[in-house]
């Protein structure tokens, strides 16, 4: 037989004057709930909630339907108390509750949620989000309007959809799974999961052993990090029925805490005030929906339902009251960059690449050489004509023969530029220029043309024709 043990924390952060969390630890209930409303609404909202939870739920033989009744009992007590007093007019609370129900006979975990407090699964040395936050900037992330970085920022991020007492009736998410000894699940409030990353969260849960140490580690955690605002956090470990042992920091049956303080209160060690709540029968309860957002693990809920969809933002939700702004909310996590030999060595390749690249177009460019008119001297270049990229072709050997010293019909061919594969075979073609005219009667012998920059010798390759 499956047992449940747990442990719990709750902080009221660096900030706020009140604590307006409220948290409770059964055998096989466990709720937290964040409230919010006026002046003292928030405190009440969450407190009353709770009480109403225990109250409907029965932990004698609770099936799903039963937790379901619970919550929108904990809804119908909220209302009905904001709408009989109008000092309370408008409170509202996010209510997350995990208990073991049966399931045809079988024993499985249960997570009923309203708002954006949190459950989490740890399976197998991975974290999974196990509900779906009722947020205005969370549902545009779903949607695909809204990056989750720009979500951790957005100033409306404290702004629900969906909470515990705003309307008569609320539709309430659900998601059943298997209940697998040596799985931990995590409850909170947002205090804990807009300050600390899931990564973070992962990490404690996965080190600490003891529930209500690793309830501690993760409020402490978030206190860390800015604290701006009240965290609560429940963790529960599916165990054996000989290894349920109360823990230090664990609430025992019936356990109820409103935490409260001034702020810069040291952080709350366990519960610090509690509470025995009677569990009532009640009956069944229709309803539920799922969600759950895989983190770092494929295992997926194993039973889900939709009882309707998360609906806009009703009138008279409430807004929570945004972290002090000289408060810093949270701190993004530093990303260490290293530099790794994998990562000089790619550089280094790219690098030769490049260079090599470089290269091999300056080789291309510069082998190769071409004869051309420089006005009306005949010029021998190095390069390709009209250059390449950024290498420009430049005069090698500026020769004495001019356009009246070569054929017309030559000319054509001089002014765009003979191409030459060698500096030699450039110079040959400057001398059959010049032995070409030579050789049509009547025609003066032209001098040898001379070389001015880098030709060897003149006479090397200047013959004109008939010049014996
Ligand atoms: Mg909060």
């Amino acid at each position: 037989m499956t047992r449940l043990r747990s442990g719990s924390a709750t902080d009221i952060g660096r900030v706020r004057s009140s604590n307006q969390d409220a948290v409770f630890c059964g055998e096989v209930l466990f709720a937290v709930a964040d409230g919010m409303g006026g002046h003292a609404g928030g405190e009440v909202a969450s407190r009353v909630a709770l009480e109403a939870l225990q109250e409907v739920f029965d932990e004698s033989a609770p099936s799903l339907d039963d937790l379901v009744e619970a919550v929108e009992a904990a809804n119908l007590a909220v209302w009905e108390q904001s709408a009989n007093d109008t000092e309370l007019s408008g409170m509202g609370s996010t209510l997350t509750v995990l208990a073991l129900v049966d399931e045809d006979g079988e024993e499985r975990l249960a997570v009923a949620n309203v708002g954006d407090s949190r459950a989490y699964l740890r399976h197998d040395g991975s974290l999974m989000q196990l509900t779906l936050d009722h947020s205005v900037v969370e549902e545009l992330v779903r949607r695909g309007e809204m990056t989750a970085r720009e979500a951790a920022h957005n100033p409306r991020r404290h702004i629900l959809t969906r909470a515990i007492g705003i309307e008569r009736e609320v539709d309430v998410d659900t998601v059943t799974i298997e209940a697998v000894v040596g799985d931990r699940v995590l409850l909170c409030s947002d205090g804990l999961s807009n300050e600390v990353t899931d990564k973070e969260i992962g990490a404690v849960m996965g080190r600490q052993p003891d529930p209500g140490r690793a309830a501690r580690e993760l409020v402490r955690l978030a206190r860390a990090h800015g604290g701006s605002d009240n965290t609560t956090v429940v963790v529960v470990d599916v165990v054996e029925d000989d290894d349920s042992a109360p823990t230090k920091g664990g609430a025992g049956r019936g356990r109820m805490a409103v935490a409260g303080g001034a702020p810069g209160a040291a952080l709350t060690q366990a519960l610090p005030s509690t509470q025995a709540m009677p569990a009532v029968r009640a009956a069944g309860a229709t309803g539920r929906t799922m969600a759950g957002t895989v983190l770092d693990d494929n295992r997926p809920p194993t039973h889900s339902q939709s009882r309707a969809p998360a609906q806009s933002r009703a009138p008279g939700v409430p807004t929570r009251t945004p972290p002090a702004a000289a408060q810093p909310v949270s701190t993004p996590p530093k990303i260490r960059r290293r530099i790794t030999v994998k990562v000089v060595i790619f550089v280094v390749l790219v690098l030769a690449v490049l260079g090599g690249a470089i290269a091999a177009v300056a080789w291309f460019a510069n082998d190769s050489y071409y004869v051309r008119l420089s006005g009306n001297r005949v010029d021998i270049y190095q390069g390709r004509i009209g250059g390449l990229l950024w290498f420009k072709p430049h005069v090698v050997d500026k020769t004495s023969l001019t356009t009246s010293s070569v054929l017309p019909s030559r000319l054509d061919d001089l002014r765009n530029g003979q191409q030459e594969p060698s500096l030699a075979a450039a110079k040959r073609y400057v001398s059959n220029l010049a032995r070409e005219a030579a050789s049509l009667p009547g025609a003066v012998t032209p001098a040898p043309p001379t070389t001015a920059i880098g030709a060897p010798s003149a006479t090397s390759y200047l013959h004109p024709a008939g010049g014996t």
